[in-house]
């Protein structure tokens, strides 16, 4: 069972069938990019968890981090207003940016922004946000830490419950998803995408493209999710390492980094489907995945109905402007 949670994004997220796919593979897309306008992509769905266990906790500070453009960050100062708790964010930035995209948004919802290095966003983040969270304390208001892009055990339910949404759509759509593909950037939403499949005797292939690290750092960072995960759903079945899929080669030029023949993806997708990707993940995913239907890769050569997860990001496209040709 999982443990209870908020009601905060706007779901269940329809599933709309692609007019252009790549093959003859049936490509479908979850539009978890409409979770809210505020609240938009994956994050809110592990949030819903994260802020009900704060709650739980009775915390009234919220500390999370990210990249400059966090979805997640943004996703979080926008809960925290709704649910009248303090925010602070602790942003990746060398300099004090330009009011863009969702730093923009941070700080027209209210959150305390501070900056973090590079250097110490490597090597001391959770050193700092544990100092952040004491200093909290201090000042009279206990704090919670939700790890980059909630991607934690609490956080893992968000896709684990998405994974039966999914399976409900089916029902009404009167199609049966054999895989289903998303971005993997911390790590959580892939995650609960297995630990679901796994329950359910593995009916379907979940196959993950790794945008920020490669398949080997993730099968670490999922078996760890699975130790904690399975401390919150005690029901949970071991989950086999071997049913994770993550296909390597799309990660690019480094997190947040592009190319101009990603960036050209992200502008053809528009063009033939109508629908925005971001350059930052599901673009470099899509892309991953387009190529790999057209080359026929052995991980997806039997998928016949392909469901992508649209995990949002599309602020994150703004301060990209100048990187479109
Ligand atoms: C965070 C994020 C992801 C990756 O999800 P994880 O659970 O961190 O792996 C994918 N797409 C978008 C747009 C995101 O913001």
């Amino acid at each position: 069972m999982l443990p209870d949670k908020l009601q905060l994004g706007n779901l269940p997220t329809k599933i709309e069938k692609l007019m252009h796919p790549p093959s003859d593979c049936a490509l479908y897309l979850k539009r978890d990019d409409q979770t809210g306008t505020e609240y938009a992509g994956n994050k809110i769905r592990k949030l819903e968890y994260a802020l009900a266990e704060a709650l739980r906790q009775k915390k009234d500070t919220i500390i999370t981090c990210g990249g400059l453009q966090s979805n997640h960050a943004r996703a979080t100062a926008a809960a925290c207003v709704r649910l009248g708790l303090r925010c602070i964010l602790l942003l990746k930035s060398d300099e004090q940016p330009e009011k863009d995209g969702n730093y923009l948004l941070d700080s027209l919802l209210g959150a305390e922004i501070r900056f973090v290095s590079g250097e110490d966003y490597s090597n001391r983040l959770e050193a700092i946000c544990g100092k952040v969270a004491e200093e909290s304390e201090k000042q009279g208001h206990p704090a919670y830490v939700i790890p980059i892009g909630a991607s934690n055990g609490i956080g893992t339910c968000g896709y684990y419950e998405a994974y039966g949404e999914i399976v409900e759509q089916e029902k009404t759509l009167g199609v049966t998803f054999d895989t289903i593909a998303v971005t993997v950037g911390s790590g959580g939403t892939y995650a609960g995408l297995c630990f679901a499949n796994a329950d359910c005797g593995n009916p379907k292939k979940i196959v993950g493209i790794p945008i920020t690290d490669n398949a080997a750092h993730f099968e670490r960072v999922i078996a760890a999710l699975w130790e904690e995960f399975s401390k919150i759903n005690t029901e949970t079945r071991a989950f086999d390492p071997n049913t994770v899929h993550l296909l390597d080669g799309y990660a690019g030029r480094g997190y947040a980094l592009n190319t101009p023949e990603e960036m050209d993806f992200v502008a053809r997708f528009a063009r033939t489907e109508g629908i925005f990707l971001d350059p930052v993940y599901t673009g470099k995913a899509m892309r991953g995945l387009y190529k790999s239907l057209l080359t026929k890769h052995p991980m997806l050569k039997d998928a016949k109905n392909l469901l992508f997860i649209h995990t949002g990001g599309l602020y994150g496209l703004f301060p990209k402007r100048s990187e479109f040709t």
